[in-house]
């Protein structure tokens, strides 16, 4: 997996500081998360999440789940004050996929619901998933009782479907 690193960079005299970032001009390192194959950029606060969006359209929030409401309000306001409220940027905050933060599955809508405190007590949620009760007072995810989500954010627009990076 290393050898061609090691044969670039000149071997393994370099310990645990692999030389991957000389040909990249980012001014500050991002952590990525891949979802379905896809690298994220990937922030910890909304305004650097909205500086991503601003930039590149995309970007995942790494939140507390059960705080998952508080994140799409606080985007949700701040994309509105620079796109303005009907925009598709705010409305891309709702279809916005939610992971687990360890093991990536994404959560379905009705546990985004749950978290949002959209169910009270005894309601019936016809075809709901099992566990979103649970899920909404709890946050950890069923699968592996994770209690971090990732927000993963995507805007198209539409003139730049086509375009690549390479
Ligand atoms: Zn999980």
């Amino acid at each position: 997996m290393t050898s061609w690193l090691s044969r670039i960079f000149g071997g393994g005299d370099v310990k645990g500081q692999p030389n991957l970032s000389s040909n990249k001009v980012e001014a500050t390192p991002v952590q990525t998360a891949q979802i379905d194959g896809q690298d994220f950029p990937l922030f910890e606060k909304t305004d650097d999440l909205i500086d991503s969006i601003r930039r590149s359209n995309i970007g995942a929030l790494r939140i507390q789940s059960t705080a998952y409401q508080n994140a799409t309000l606080d985007l949700h306001r701040k994309l509105a004050a620079i796109y303005g409220e009907s925009s598709r940027q705010v409305r891309d905050i709702y279809s916005a996929a939610l992971h687990c933060a360890k093991c990536k599955t994404e959560f379905p809508d009705s546990f985004k619901l749950a978290v949002q405190g959209g169910f009270g007590p005894g309601t019936s949620v016809r075809g709901a998933t099992p566990g979103f009760r649970e899920f909404g007072q709890t946050g950890s995810c069923p699968g592996c009782g994770c209690q971090e989500s990732l927000l993963v954010y995507e805007h198209f627009l539409p003139d730049q479907i086509t375009v690549m990076m390479f």
